[in-house]
């Protein structure tokens, strides 16, 4: 069964220990560690991972190549294994909720989506990635994730030795045209109005790249494939790929109901949930992994990020534990409490060969 095709049911009765919001590589990896850690964990999942428009994911250590449509497939299969749940649904909003038990002041969410469901968790985890936000050139958003790519990690290796354009689109530009050449001979830049200063055009002129001033119009496609780029005033540079930078803008706006909002990446190429080295945002109890704090992270680093995040939760949910199985111990009656300090002094006269 496809994660289209399974039935929205969210049985939380009691709610969940954690809902991850979000089901990319990120999201994924941390409900398998948190279901592995017998966690109560529900994934909510729009179902736009930002990779979904190439065909397939590349520098992914034993899975080189996947779709990934069956990458994620395979991680909501494993993730169900261990009675984790992960339903397709959208999230609008998250409030702060007080937690159903009187001795618990920890932090609790009510989750909510846009079919209208709202769900209880004791943690938030936040993996909802990001918006590559396109300029406006017309054929650029029709060809992405094909032939108009932005990173060569993900696709150098496939348009190696291609006539590469590299279209400036903000303050990554010359980082990204000096990285393409590694991948190709043959790489023009086009400047779009960059003010190059004298040594920045030296350097790319000694590595023979071009640079190509003016405004560029469009890309010129045939038979379902680019073949050059059309400058304002007519002219067409033939290419065969088109890099560009994207601004990068975390899918963040539900966050409002509890005062999280995304802020600016340091890099400048767009904006991000800051968290701390933990995983945690500002906001207690809300965590975040992946592409929505970390802009740079592939399909690996945004698992690993899940991964790791997922174990902090668990930490922080197991000192949670401990406060509450504290103060429900000291209520005990004293003979009860007794009771139980005499079978540990017992436990404890035996390893000692009392
Ligand atoms: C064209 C392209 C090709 C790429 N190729 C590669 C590659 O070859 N190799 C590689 O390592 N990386 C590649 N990447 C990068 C890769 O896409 C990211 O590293 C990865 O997707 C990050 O995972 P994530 O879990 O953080 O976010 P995502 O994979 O984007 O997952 C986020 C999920 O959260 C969901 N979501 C968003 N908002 C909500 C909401 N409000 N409620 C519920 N769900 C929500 C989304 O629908 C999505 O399913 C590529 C990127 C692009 C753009």
């Amino acid at each position: 069964m496809t994660n289209e095709e399974k039935p929205m049911t969210i049985p939380a009765p009691d709610g969940y220990d954690v809902v991850v919001i979000g089901g990319g590589a990120a999201g994924l990896n941390a409900a398998l560690m948190l279901a592995r850690a017998r966690r109560t964990v529900l994934v909510l999942d729009a179902g736009e991972p930002r990779n979904a428009p190439a065909t397939a994911v590349h520098g992914l250590f034993a899975r080189e190549g996947v779709a990934p449509a069956e990458l994620l497939e395979r991680g909501r299969d494993e993730v169900r294994s261990y009675g984790g749940e992960v339903v397709t649904a959208e999230v609008d909003a998250v409030h702060p909720a007080t937690s159903t038990d009187p001795d618990n002041d920890d932090p609790a969410f009510t989750v909510s989506t846009s079919e209208g469901r709202m769900l209880h968790a004791r943690r938030v985890l936040v993996t909802t990635g990001l918006v590559d936000e396109l300029p406006d050139i017309a054929g650029l958003r029709h060809r992405w994730g094909r032939d108009v790519v932005h990173c060569p990690y993900c696709h150098g290796w496939e348009v190696r030795d291609r006539a590469i354009g590299v279209l400036a689109n903000g303050p990554m530009a010359l980082h990204q045209v000096s990285l393409f050449r590694q991948w190709s001979a043959d790489v023009t830049f086009f400047a779009r109005g960059t003010t190059l200063s004298a040594d920045e055009a030296e350097q790319l002129r000694a590595r023979d790249i071009r640079i190509v001033d003016g405004d560029v119009e469009e890309l010129v496609v045939a038979e379902d494939r680019i073949t050059g780029v059309r400058m304002s005033d007519g002219s067409v540079v033939a290419r065969d790929v088109v890099a560009v930078g994207t601004r990068m803008t975390a899918r963040a706006g539900f966050l409002d109901g509890i005062g999280l909002r995304a802020q600016e990446h340091p890099s400048g190429a767009g904006d991000h949930l800051p968290v701390d080295a933990r995983g945690q945002t500002a906001v207690p109890g809300v965590w975040a992994a992946g592409n929505v704090t970390d802009p740079s992270a592939q399909v690996g680093g945004a698992a690993a990020a899940g991964a790791f995040t997922a174990a902090q939760i668990n930490g922080d949910l197991v000192q949670e534990d401990v406060r509450l199985a504290v103060t429900a111990y000291r209520r005990r009656p004293f003979s009860v409490r007794g009771e139980a300090q005499v079978t540990e002094l017992v436990a404890g006269d035996a390893r000692h060969g009392v």
